[in-house]
């Protein structure tokens, strides 16, 4: 390995290990401990990690985009030259293949360069432009020009289940990044020697790029003290998380208890419910097959893994939820990220098993153990499911709870009482879909993502992407964590009233030095005023 995993906090260009306490990371395919021992990080840590974030701010907040994109290629560069390191690491702590840890390498990589790119052109600065009128009666009008600024310094939390995609140099670090916020990343504790591998080289593209020292921190720790601490800290201005609901709401309320109440952007759990029109339970739509994939891929271990499939009783339905659950079964037993999520499963899956009404619908595999776990599916009646709250939790992994409705009505009735969802998806062909606006509107109302005659899992990173929905999937449904409109949680809109030229910024500046496209007097244009 280039750079050896020490088990210390990344400070700003150095690091600490102040802390007494350490902790360790598990191959969760052979259960043996990984060869390192990180230190929890201590209160004076984050207050230092959080100190230097907040003096690279000012530096950091009026750098040209430029040059923040330079960081970010740097970063993705740095991944690259490193990245048999990298996934060698991932796979030890993440027991998912090689295949995986690449292509999701690559993801992170793609994510950094498109957030590059929208720190270069200005693009999420939204700039509004109304001259001044000084003859207007009865008063005059001033000039006022409007433009989005940084919030300041960006607490992350890394997620368990992407270790590189959705952690230390995920999608919420390259948003922050890329629009002016250092970030402080709190590294998930079940791939702590991935995110010191991979903060080492966000290290080390700050250097090479000469970025202020503080512009990235991460901190390691294995208990939620030290995620408590972070999001307290007043120089804390905003927060991402993807995790437990449980967590990502105790990590709201921390937020809104501060004496400067701050946002904390929480993607937790989704059931992704998915509707089977009749015409999709033919076998020869392959659904059934596609479906069950989509349940047991990366042992279901995705926020937008479908756990609910409602269709409408009749010959079709039976045969398609038989298909299915043939399927699930056939696929043998993975490997979960690690012994606690696997067991969690086991014990939740037993537990809607148990549930009034449900019936079993694939058998329990004897090798499973503590890490390894089978895809499970089990059948209920809509009836049994709307009285039935626990039925409508999410069970992390591979599993599916198939929906019986005596009817259109009785769908609509049933999806009435399902909570907000990051995705929503519906299968049918043109003629039942054309027919089936009040579902869709529905839906629509329910998700963050509504798709048709696909698999949830699987998400474009794209300017049209939302990954995000109404609560609980997350705690602010307007915004994505996945594509470029994630910029927009860090960001707050600044108005300028009166400003003489000089101390205008760049992108407020009547000859538009950055060239980029404004809405001036209430016409979008690049042109000069
Ligand atoms: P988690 O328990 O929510 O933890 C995520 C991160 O938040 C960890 O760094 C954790 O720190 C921290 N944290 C959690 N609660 C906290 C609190 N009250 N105060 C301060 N920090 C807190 O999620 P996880 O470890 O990734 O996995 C556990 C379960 O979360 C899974 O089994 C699954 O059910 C769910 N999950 C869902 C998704 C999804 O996208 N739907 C994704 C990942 C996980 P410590 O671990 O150090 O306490």
């Amino acid at each position: 390995m280039q750079y050896p995993i020490t088990g210390h906090q990344l400070l700003g260009f150095s690091e600490s290990s102040l802390g007494k306490n350490t902790f360790e990371t598990f191959n969760p395919q052979t259960g043996a401990p990984t060869p390192w021992k990180f230190c929890e990080a201590t209160d004076s840590e984050v207050h230092m990690a959080m100190e230097l974030a907040t003096r690279a701010f000012t530096t950091y907040r009026d750098m040209p985009g430029i040059r923040r994109a330079e960081f970010l290629r740097a970063i993705a560069a740095e991944l690259e030259q490193q990245q048999q390191d990298l996934v060698s690491v991932y796979m030890q702590e993440s027991g998912l293949p090689e295949g995986r840890a690449r292509g999701e390498l690559g993801r992170t990589t793609g994510q950094l360069r498109a957030f590059a790119a929208v720190a270069e052109s200005a693009s999420w600065m939204d700039v509004r432009i109304d001259t001044a009128q000084p003859d207007r009666t009865p008063l005059p009008k001033p000039d006022i020009r409007k433009c989005m600024r940084p919030l300041g310094p960006v607490v992350v939390f890394g997620a368990s289940n992407f270790p590189f995609a959705f952690s230390t140099a995920g999608g919420d670090t390259a948003s922050a990044l890329a629009v002016g916020c250092p970030v402080v990343v709190k590294g998930h504790p079940m791939h702590a020697g991935t995110s010191e591998a991979v903060g080492r080289c966000i290290q080390l593209a700050a250097r090479k790029t000469a970025m202020p020292e503080g512009v990235f921190s991460q901190l390691q720790g294995s208990g939620t003290v030290l995620g408590g601490a972070l999001v307290r800290h007043p120089a804390t201005k905003a927060v991402g998380f993807t995790g437990s609901k449980a967590g990502g709401l105790a990590l709201a309320r921390l937020g809104a208890e501060r004496g400067e109440p701050i946002p904390v952007f929480a993607e937790m759990g989704s059931i992704n419910p998915v509707v089977v029109l009749p015409s999709a339970t033919d076998p020869s739509q392959g659904w059934a097959k596609a479906y069950a994939q989509s349940v047991t891929l990366g042992a279901g271990q995705f926020c937008t893994n479908p756990g609910l499939v409602l269709g409408i009783k009749g010959p079709g339905w039976n045969t398609f939820s038989a298909a299915l659950a043939a399927e699930v079964d056939a696929v043998g037993s993975a490997c979960m990220l690690h012994p606690k999520i696997a067991a969690q499963y086991q014990v939740l899956r037993s537990d809607f098993f148990a549930q009034p009404g449900v019936t079993q619908m694939t058998s329990i595999s004897s090798d499973e153990d503590d890490t390894q776990a089978k895809g499970a599916v089990a059948l209920v009646s809509a009836d049994a499911f709307r009285k039935n709250a626990g039925l409508k939790r999410e069970v992390f992994g591979p599993f599916t709870l198939l929906v019986t409705c005596e009817d259109q009505e009785d769908l609509v009735r049933t999806l009435n009482t399902v909570e907000g969802q990051l995705t929503a998806s519906l299968l049918g062909n043109e003629a039942e879909l054309e027919s089936a606006a009040t579902l869709i509107s529905l839906l629509g109302d329910k998700a963050g993502r509504l798709l048709v005659n696909g698999v949830p899992t699987g998400v474009e990173v794209c300017p049209s992407m939302h990954h995000g929905g109404p609560f609980p999937a997350t705690t602010d449904a307007r915004f994505t964590s996945v594509g470029t409109d994630a910029v927009k949680r860090w960001i707050r809109p600044l108005s300028y009233q009166n400003l003489p030229a000089g101390v205008l910024p760049p992108a407020l500046k009547n000859d538009n030095p950055l060239g980029i496209l404004r809405m001036v007097n209430g016409q979008m244009t690049t042109d000069p005023i």
